[in-house]
């Protein structure tokens, strides 16, 4: 369906939970984050409910994101129970990518279309720096394997100023070899990320024009994200940036979000939304869910405002939002 601002709104990312097996630095604290009970957590029933629900309000593609959603035991079924919803037609994951070698091959039969992994260093001692608990060989070795099973993987990758922004170069080099796609993601200041300073993707556009020869621009498909790519001329992959910051893309926006808590949210940068767990759990019928959940994607805010001051601003982390 449509929002007011006429938007069409096809795409629902759900978070799994709020745990992690990594400690981003930009995401989490070290120590002493607070996790939500297990009986706060949507339930694999009460998540198939809102994607029923959705899937009728024309939503037809869903991310299983975190936290880290593979920390989840029961994700298996959970895919099998929204592949079969009617309407669905596409089902993606994030993930740090450290359980998905040996889940892979299962979660492809269960409809899993691609990945998207984040990877914010190929240096063992950096990704463990940043990651404070990571083992990058599991990382990588989880790529290839996507890669061998015809998995789509995209690489999501923060740079950060004085921490890996020497490794630019290494990820669009990247897309030489591999054929995915790689692409650069401009710090957020939620949560502990707003302690951090990001680089922009513009500062890396530069660095890449300055030292690449053929560029090929690739052309923006109105329904292909937030992302705008171009490609080195013998790459495979792409090389993508996206700027939330410096590049405001919420006119093309198609998403909505759920918290693993099942909170229905509007907008990532704002705590507009609905409590779809207190809905679900008091017994509303599946027309009420959807007249709530329709209501809400109707009222979507126009545009995020995050360089601007704001009442309504999330304060909550990215492994509490879903990412
Ligand atoms: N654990 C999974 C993962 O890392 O892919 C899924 C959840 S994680 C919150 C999703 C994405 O959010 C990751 O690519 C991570 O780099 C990104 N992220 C976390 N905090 C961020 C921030 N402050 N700004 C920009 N991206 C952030
Ligand atoms: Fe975990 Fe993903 Fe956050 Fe890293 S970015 S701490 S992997 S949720």
């Amino acid at each position: 369906m449509k929002d007011k601002y006429g938007r069409e709104i096809d795409y629902l990312r759900i978070s799994l939970t709020d745990r992690c097996n990594l400690r981003c630095v930009y995401c989490m604290e070290e120590e002493g984050n607070t996790f939500f009970k297990d009986e706060e957590r949507l339930t694999k029933d009460e998540i198939c409910k809102i994607v029923s629900a959705s899937a009728k309000l024309g939503i037809k593609k869903i991310r299983l994101t975190g936290g880290e959603p593979l920390v989840r035991n029961d994700i298996m079924e959970l895919m099998k129970g929204i592949n079969n919803i009617p309407g669905i037609e596409e089902i993606y994951l994030t993930t740090n990518g450290i359980l998905l070698e040996e889940k892979v091959e299962v979660l492809k039969k269960a409809g899993l279309k691609g990945v998207n992994i984040s990877l914010d260093s190929l240096k063992e001692e950096m990704f463990q720096k940043l990651t404070r608990l990571g083992d990058l060989k599991k990382v990588l070795s989880a790529i290839d394997k996507c890669l061998e099973l015809g998995i789509k993987v995209k690489l999501n990758t923060v740079m950060i100023k004085g921490m890996n922004e020497d490794e630019i170069l290494d990820f669009v080099n990247l897309t030489l070899d591999k054929d995915m796609d790689v692409r650069f993601i401009e710090l957020m200041p939620i949560g502990v990320g707003s302690k951090y300073k990001g680089v922009s993707n513009e500062e890396i556009i530069k660095l890449i024009n300055e030292n690449y020869k053929d560029i090929e621009e690739v052309k923006r498909n109105k329904n292909g994200g937030p992302a705008t790519y171009i490609k080195l001329k013998d790459g495979k992959g792409k090389i993508g940036f996206i700027s939330a910051i410096s590049n405001c893309f919420c006119e093309d926006c198609n998403r909505i979000r759920i918290t693993s808590e099942g909170f229905l949210k509007q907008c990532l940068h704002f705590n507009y939304g609905i409590d779809l767990r207190n809905l679900i759990r008091s017994g509303a019928s599946e027309e009420e869910i959807l007249n709530v959940i329709k209501d809400n994607i109707f009222n979507k805010p126009e545009k995020h405002l995050f360089l601007e001051k704001s009442k309504d601003k999330e304060l909550k982390f990215m492994n509490q939002i879903g990412g």
